[in-house]
């Protein structure tokens, strides 16, 4: 038996795969190291109030500056973390540099926007994660208010008790939660009754077909009116056209942020971006810096 396995293994097996998998170990070795070394670090994309082009808020989004390889995106690193069970070290690196940033932009006279800061299935399941958040904010005596978590669909699918207590905690401590992804986890619904949940994401696998796809549109116009008898507030995310922003502008969504609006940021040119005299970003619509 092991043998036809091994067999049905090694038919399936590609140079390609093969590639994929020594990058990943590659990998999987060196993010050992890059914890120690600190080689992460947090770029920000603004999220827009869809209404005035205003900026309301800022996505943390984490970054690994490979010392030779150049900039790895989460998507490759993230998964690799997650099954060597060191994304809970980098969630807690993540949150501590957002909250750190926090404080500095404060001091520095910022407006106190939003900090959206993601968080990994494992770390939200766990006992600790609370207290972790809790102290991250007391050290650097970041408001809660000033913090937001987002929580992808799929990560609240086993949703029990655990998550119940958690969502609890998180809103007696002040804190507001996004559903990150919404629309891809085929998972229940009953988690948008849940305290602390007070926004909604959109993935932008459902605005990438709007305004031509009838389904897409039908979609999201049924998202759109969930969240708002829910009372919930909505962001599209991965908006890229003008198009895509006049259609959700008109179907009522609260807030967008998308590659239209701007990429994801550096923290200097996220103050640049916030500071009511000299900004500019790159894209066709002006973006209006926050309220002071
Ligand atoms: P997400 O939280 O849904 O973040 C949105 C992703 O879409 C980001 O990719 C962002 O750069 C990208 N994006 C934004 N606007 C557009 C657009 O207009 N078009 C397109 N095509 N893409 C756009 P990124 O930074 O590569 O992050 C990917 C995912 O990795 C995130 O999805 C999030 O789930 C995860 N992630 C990122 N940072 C962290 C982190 O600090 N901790 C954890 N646990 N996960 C993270
Ligand atoms: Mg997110
Ligand atoms: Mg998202
Ligand atoms: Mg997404």
């Amino acid at each position: 038996a092991a043998k036809t396995e091994e067999r049905n293994t090694l038919r399936f097996y590609t140079p390609m795969m093969h590639a994929n998998t020594s990058r990943r170990l590659l990998l999987a070795s060196e993010l050992r190291q890059a914890l120690v070394r600190e080689e992460f670090r947090l770029v920000y994309q603004p999220s827009i109030e869809m209404r005035t082009g205003r900026i309301v808020a800022v996505e943390a989004l984490v970054r690994w500056q490979h010392p030779d390889r150049g900039e790895v995106l989460p998507s490759e690193f993230i998964p690799v973390a997650e099954s060597l069970g060191l994304i809970r070290r980098i969630d807690e690196w993540v949150m501590q540099a957002a909250c750190a940033q926090i404080e500095a932009w404060d001091m520095a006279g910022m407006p106190p926007v939003r900090v959206a800061v993601n968080v990994s299935a494992r770390g939200f399941g766990h006992a600790a994660f609370v207290d972790g958040v809790s102290r991250a904010l007391q050290r650097r005596r970041v408001p809660p208010g000033r913090l937001m978590l987002e929580i992808t669909e799929s990560a609240m699918l086993r949703m029990g008790d655990d998550t119940e207590r958690t969502m609890r905690a998180l809103h007696t401590l002040g804190l507001e939660v996004a559903i990150d992804d919404f629309g891809t986890g085929y998972s229940s619904m009953a988690y948008l009754k849940l305290p602390a949940v007070a926004y909604l994401k959109i993935d932008r696998s459902f605005v990438s077909g709007l305004p031509e796809s009838a389904d897409d549109v039908a979609i999201i116009e049924a998202m759109l009116a969930m969240s708002r008898s829910l009372g919930l507030k909505t962001i599209a995310e991965g908006i890229e056209t003008e198009a895509q922003h006049e259609f959700l502008l008109r179907a009522g969504c609260a807030e967008g942020q998308g590659y239209l609006y701007s990429y994801p940021l550096a923290a200097s040119a996220i103050e640049r971006l916030m500071s009511p005299r000299s900004y500019h970003v790159p894209t066709k619509l002006r973006l209006v810096p926050p309220k002071r």
